[in-house]
Parts: C-alpha cells; structure tokens; sequence
C-alpha cells in the first residue's frame, strides 16, 4: 500500500509545491515508486516538474469528475520512478462542479484507489486554501506534512489548518495522521529564522522534521527550467536538503 502525503498549509508561498516537487523527485531517485498529484488549479507542480500544460488533454479534473480513469492521468517525467497526475487550470470549475455529488470529499480517494497499489508514496500539492480541493486531499491521504516558512506569523492560520484536520479525522478519514511539520526557507544567518523555528519545535516537538530546507536560490530557479533541483544543480544545499528529507522519511516507516 502507498505512503499517501498531502502536502498542505492554507497559506501561499510556504513552499508546499516545491516540496511536493522535490521530495517526490528525491523519493524517486531513492527508486521508490512515486507519484505526484497536482491539487492546484495554479498547476504550478505541474509545470516545475516540466509538463506542458497546453498539451495536456486529461488532468485530474477530469478524474474528479469521473470521465476519465486514473490511468489515463498518469503523465512520464524524467524521473524514471516518478509520475505526474496533472492540473491546470480548469481544476477551479471542480470546486464548483463538486459541490452537490454524492461523496464529493472522497472524490480524489476514489480515483488514486485504482492506482495506489503500483506507488510506493503519493504526494498531493494542495492549493493554498482549505476549501473542497484541500479536503478531497486530506481525505485520501494517509498522513500530512504542513510546510512552515520561517517567518513572523508562521503559526498564524495554523490552528484552523489542525481544526480541519481533526474534523476530517472524525468525519471522513480515520487514519489521518500529521507526521511532519517542515521548516522551509530557513536563513541561518537571520535570527528570526532560528526564533521560529525554535517556537515550532516547541509547540511539535514529535512531528517537527530533523531536515531543514534552507533558503536556497536554486529551488526558486529550478521551476522556470520544468526541473526539479536534483536535475538542475544536484550540490545546491536545496537539492541536499530534499535527498536529506526523503532519506528521513523513508527510514521513518522501517
Ligand atoms: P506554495 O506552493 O506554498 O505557494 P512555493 O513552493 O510555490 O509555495 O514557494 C513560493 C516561492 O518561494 C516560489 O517562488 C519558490 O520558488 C520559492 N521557494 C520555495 N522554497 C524556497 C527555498 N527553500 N528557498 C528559496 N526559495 C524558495
Ligand atoms: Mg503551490
């Protein structure tokens, strides 16, 4: 059975797809079978991992909906172990079109059941709100991983993000658990940085990652060139620190 990880935080520009990109791409180098799946209508894993999204006919809108299967979905990267379910951004209208089906939170559930069996993990990319997209993730995940940017009101929102993940725990998902609070785009020269982070440790001392993810150039150029930053720059300290994450998480479950 897959690792099923969604990668949420209701806030923009926390780092959750350069995570979902990075850390899928790094599972994937570790030869574990990954898939990432795009929850974004931005679709910006999509394009980071190198998918045109002009040329794509099928994307996990349509698996929502029902008019596709999940095999269709599935996109080849560079990665060999690595897959792609992909957005763009006609994923708004599911919102919407979801709203009075049957089961609508369980509709991505649905859809990676047909598939899950040939994955190792599957990363879902979250948009940065709370609303039916995000749900239909925490519903089908089996664990969580909340980015944390090092920065003033850092735990701001978070209580609302830990209120949806219970309420889905006792409404939908059962098995949900959160394992792995990320510092993300750690300065350690910036005494702001070490502040935050030591606040999030004292408030997650269990779930808190022993990986940090520095603030690193390389991970904000690697998207504009459809890599991630394995492939881009494989001794930047953003792509060792994603190698260093992956290894954490793997060794994690033996
Ligand atoms: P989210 O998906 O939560 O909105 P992103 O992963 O898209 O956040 O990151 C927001 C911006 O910050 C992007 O431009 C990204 O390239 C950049 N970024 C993310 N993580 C880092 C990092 N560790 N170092 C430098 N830039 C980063
Ligand atoms: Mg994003």
């Amino acid at each position: 059975m897959a690792q099923i990880i969604a990668i949420a935080n209701q806030k923009g520009g926390v780092g959750k797809t350069t995570t979902a990109v990075n850390l899928a791409a790094s599972l994937a180098t570790a030869e574990k079978k990954t898939l990432l799946v795009d929850m974004d209508p931005q679709g910006n894993a999509t394009s980071g991992i190198g998918l045109e999204k002009e040329n794509l006919e099928l994307t996990v809108y349509h698996g929502l909906l029902g008019e596709c299967s999940a095999a269709e979905l599935l996109q080849p990267t560079q990665l060999d172990h690595l897959q792609v379910m992909p957005a763009t951004p006609d994923l708004i209208g599911a919102e919407v079109e979801l709203v009075s089906a049957i089961a609508r939170e369980k509709k991505l559930k649905a859809l990676l059941a047909e598939i899950e069996d040939e994955f190792s993990y599957i990363l879902i990319d979250c948009p940065p709100s709370l609303g039916l997209l995000t749900v239909n993730a925490l519903t089908a995940a089996n664990r969580v991983l909340i980015p944390m940017q090092c920065e003033y009101y850092a735990m701001e929102g978070l209580s609302q993000l830990l209120n949806t993940i219970s309420l889905i725990r006792q409404e939908l998902n059962p098995r949900l658990s959160l394992d792995h609070i990320l510092l993300t785009m750690f300065d350690g020269r910036n005494n702001l940085s070490h502040q935050v982070g030591e606040e999030i440790r004292t408030h997650f001392p269990e779930q808190l990652c022993e990986t940090i993810i520095p603030r690193n150039i390389r991970l904000s150029e690697a998207p504009s060139h459809g890599l991630p930053v394995l492939l881009y720059d494989i001794a930047s300290k953003g792509a060792q620190a994603y190698l260093d994450l992956a290894r954490e998480i793997i060794q994690a479950e033996v």
